[in-house]
């Protein structure tokens, strides 16, 4: 959204509506606003999901209710009216649509200009990597695959979308030629879900050069089947059976981190900030470095995610990092302050985009 028509629309924005899809984290959302005193509005699709009676206190004050969710995209007058401000989750980015997402004409928590730089695997490498940070290595000619690889097909999401090779053998035998792929190195040793809040306006804390750095929360996904598959034998094994690793997310368990690493983790996310603030002009909000850390302790991230991730569900109470912050803390709790603090202090500007 033009900067002109966002002030222009957010300048009688003074009692604000939280609004996400029905899915995801929107427990979360809407239980952190709704604690803030925020309004909440739940998008979703036919009928009002019966699962938030199950949790009163994550359930919004109202729905809007569509025959699919490309109908968001005509809600426009209707959003505006209820001075609604929408918290994008992982779920609301995919049925919508990243290009869909950067042409909605409303007020999006965040900065919508992250999603070309997130989409594309390429921009998003150029990104990270000239912050310093490492990432696997690509292998670009399959025959010199010399060590265990992950075969990722463009577009690639939720667990699906790629296997294992241990050798140029197994990614003949893997491979779909009809799809485009990159083949990275597989890196071995623990993953830590790193969940982190980014304001430029709140002063105090973990400086930036702008604005402070929060460390929320930390998770590792659940997958299956890989998770698993170990029970059952090798996976060498397993395949001649026809059954092949898969890495489909189905939980999230939260984690901490041994305490010596936790200065590499903010410096991580320092160092992703400043370059986004560089590159696209910031990244605010959560977000969140998906990392494995290797036995020589260091951090290889695989992915970044530019919002709430679902990974930050298990602190919907608060989490070991957030207590030493404000007791309770959620992601959905320091959303709906962040924007709070804007509204009052008329800066909804610097947080929306
Ligand atoms: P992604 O779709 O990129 O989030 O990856 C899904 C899952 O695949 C991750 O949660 C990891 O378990 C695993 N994974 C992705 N990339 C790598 C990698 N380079 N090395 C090892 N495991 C990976």
């Amino acid at each position: 959204m033009e900067t002109d028509d966002l002030a222009r629309i957010i300048d009688d924005y003074s009692d604000v509506t939280v609004t996400t899809v029905c899915s995801h984290s929107s427990l979360q959302i809407f239980h952190g606003a709704k604690k803030e005193g925020l309004k909440t509005l739940g998008i979703a699709v036919n009928r009002p999901p019966k699962f938030y009676d199950a949790f009163p206190l994550g359930k919004p004050d109202e729905f809007i209710l569509l025959d699919s969710y490309a109908e968001l995209m005509g809600l426009k007058d209707e959003l505006l009216a209820r001075n609604s401000v929408i918290v994008p989750h992982g779920s609301f980015v995919e049925y919508l649509g990243a290009d869909k997402v950067v042409e909605l004409d409303v007020p999006i928590f965040g900065n919508r200009g992250v999603l070309a730089w997130e989409s594309d695997r390429k921009k998003q490498r150029e990104w990270l990597e000239s912050a310093g940070i490492k990432m696997p290595t690509l292998i670009e000619d399959p025959t010199k695959i010399d060590r265990p690889v992950l075969v990722k097909y463009q577009g690639a999401k939720g667990g699906r979308g790629f296997f294992i090779a241990k050798n140029y053998d197994d990614f003949e035998q893997g491979l779909d030629p009809t799809q485009e792929y990159n083949i990275q190195e597989y890196v071995t040793g623990t993953r830590y879900y790193l969940h982190y809040f980014y304001s430029p306006i709140q002063e105090e804390g973990y400086q930036l050069s702008k604005g402070t750095l929060q460390m929320l929360s930390m998770d590792r996904r659940d997958e299956t089947n890989i998770d698993e598959m170990y029970k059952l034998g090798s996976q060498e094994e397993l395949k001649r059976l026809g059954i092949y690793a898969s890495f489909v997310v189905t939980g999230n368990v939260p984690i901490v981190i041994r305490e010596s690493l936790l200065p590499k983790v903010l410096k991580m996310g320092e160092d992703v900030v400043e370059k986004s603030i560089e590159l696209f002009g910031g990244l605010w909000g959560p977000f969140c470095l998906e990392t494995i850390v290797t036995d020589q302790l260091e951090f290889v991230v695989f992915e970044i995610s530019a919002r709430i991730v679902a990974g930050t569900n298990p602190f919907i109470g608060g989490s070991a990092y957030s207590e030493m912050i404000e007791p309770n803390l959620s992601t959905g709790v320091r959303i709906g302050q962040e924007i709070k603090m804007a509204r009052d202090t008329g800066r909804l500007g610097d947080i929306l985009s």
